[in-house]
């Protein structure tokens, strides 16, 4: 059996959208799921479009995401080179054969005589019904046009599409699919410039890399039928086409946009994205705070899903569940709830140490510099409390320094002046522990309340709020032990104090 072989191709026009990192998941793990490969061809041969930082930006933002080619842009191969700018001397001999076989003829139409016959003739296309009104090899004699050629005027090469058939092809997600070709134009294949338009250089990368499967968004589904031409008019063998559904803005209303991420907070980029030259700044996910594996789960769900409960999967999981089949028809809309739980699910499963390597940059950036065992311990403590990992910080910052604000209200209403002298008592008791332990302190109290007569709700919201400034948080007990002996009880007095000046 033929080796599957699957590929993304973005051009570098600008940051990776999520639903490019989306289309390159799946083509990632369908490869995977199969033992085949993956790989990353930059699509560079539109030079108006070309945005500076762009591939950088797409080779990063796939490091990020885990999405790592086996072969291609970055990392090489045997089918290089992988940008098609490098490849620009092999695409005009594909053209030629075309004009040779019939099936594409230059067009000398100037970018002004096009602009005046379209101002002419509304909604008119360059097709099978306008082409032999136009300034082209179909209308002009050889003699003539061998003579423009030699020349040097500039030509375009253009695909002849055919008249009245009906171009069908099976996909993968959406089953037969098929076009009338009277409804195509006469797409340019390839430019003045010497480079090929997108289809050309497409299809012929697509054959010489000996791509198997060609999995992309919906918007190319359009283009498929002259693909399908060009692929019959080379006599090569066909790809499988697969066509993805667009992810939709939350409101399930369009494709998500970036205007609307803007609007409501959320980022549409992986990773954050900056070009002086447009001022244009983006926030990433991984600026937000994600996890990549959270952030590859949630877009893993964007379009697809297993068939069963399970929700939470890494990559590894993913790529033996993955199916095409599995894959919706219909637009998926971005909930960013929903990514924010998948964020908070894999954050919860992570260890300490690992928060720490995650974290340790955002501590360093708030001021708050610790051993790393004393990090971890922070981390583990209150990461059940955190949604991005930016917030880590922020959630511990009385691990680090004293208590900005107090729960006032909850500690005026939980403090009881009448205990005042008992709660005196095991602070001073907690002063005398030298064994702070998290376990010892939670005997201590215990064997005071039991001794003193208080309950649970009589004393821990006291500690907590003294020690914390709040009623939530983690296990007070760790929190103390982690803070030391010292500074839990000279909070405590503090908390006391508070406490007398609010009620008495
Ligand atoms: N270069 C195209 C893009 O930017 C690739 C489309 C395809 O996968 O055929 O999305």
């Amino acid at each position: 059996m033929k080796k599957i072989r699957t590929r993304f191709a973005p051009s570098p026009t600008g940051p990776l959208h999520i639903g490019g990192v989306r289309t390159a998941l799946y083509c990632y793990l369908f490869a995977k799921k199969n033992n085949g490969d993956f790989i990353l061809r930059i699509e560079d041969t539109d030079q108006g479009r070309y945005v500076k930082g762009a591939e950088d930006y797409i080779l990063k933002a796939l490091a990020w995401s885990g999405i790592s080619p086996n072969e291609g842009q970055g990392v090489g191969g045997d089918f290089g080179p992988y940008r098609q700018s490098e490849r620009k001397h092999l695409y005009k001999k594909y053209a030629d054969e075309l004009i040779t076989k019939g099936d594409a003829y230059y067009a000398f139409d100037t970018a002004e005589e096009l602009t005046n016959w379209r101002e002419e003739n509304a909604n008119v296309k360059y097709d099978s019904t306008t082409r032999e009104t136009l300034n082209n090899s179909l209308t002009l004699s050889k003699e003539a046009v061998q003579a423009k050629i030699d020349s040097g005027a500039d030509y375009v090469i253009r695909y002849k599409m055919p008249k009245d058939e009906t171009v069908s092809f099976s996909d993968e997600i959406r089953g037969n699919v098929s076009f009338q070709t009277n409804e195509l134009d006469d797409k340019v294949l390839f430019k003045s410039d010497g480079m090929p338009t997108y289809h050309l250089a497409n299809i012929v990368d697509d054959h010489l890399m000996e791509i198997t499967h060609v999995i992309r968004g919906e918007e190319w589904l359009p283009s498929t039928p002259l693909h399908v031409k060009l692929y019959e008019s080379f006599a090569w063998e066909m790809p499988i086409f697969a066509h993805l559904p667009l992810i939709l803005n939350p409101n399930g209303k369009g494709k998500l946009s970036k205007r609307n991420g803007d609007k409501f907070g959320f980022p549409v980029f992986p990773i954050d994205w900056a070009n002086e030259d447009k001022g244009e700044e983006f926030m990433g996910f991984r600026e937000q705070g994600f996890l990549a594996d959270g952030f590859i789960n949630m877009l893993a769900f964007l379009g697809w899903n297993p068939g069963t409960e399970q929700e939470i999967f890494s990559l590894e999981e993913l790529a033996e569940a993955f199916s095409l089949e599995k894959v919706n028809k219909s637009g998926a809309s971005f909930n960013f709830d929903r990514a924010k739980w998948f964020n908070q699910q894999y954050i919860k499963t992570k260890t300490g140490e690992e928060l720490v390597v995650l974290t340790k940059d955002l501590f360093t950036e708030a001021g708050y510099k610790a051993e790393d065992t004393y990090l971890s311990v922070v981390c583990d403590l209150i990461k059940e409390r955190v949604t991005f990992l930016k917030e880590f910080p922020e959630r511990g910052y009385y691990f680090f320094e004293d208590i900005k604000e107090y729960d006032e209200k909850m500690l005026k209403k939980k403090w009881k002046p009448a205990h005042k002298e008992k709660i005196d008592v095991l602070v001073e008791k907690l002063a005398e522990l030298a064994d702070f332990s998290g376990e010892n302190i939670e005997n201590l109290v215990k064997a005071f309340m039991e001794e003193f007569d208080l309950g649970f709700g009589q004393v821990l919201p006291v500690l907590r709020i003294s020690v914390t400034g709040s009623m939530q948080g983690p296990a007070i007990f760790d929190v103390m032990a982690l803070i030391g002996n010292e500074k839990s009880v000279e909070r405590l007095k503090k908390g006391i104090v508070l406490a007398v000046e609010l009620k008495g």
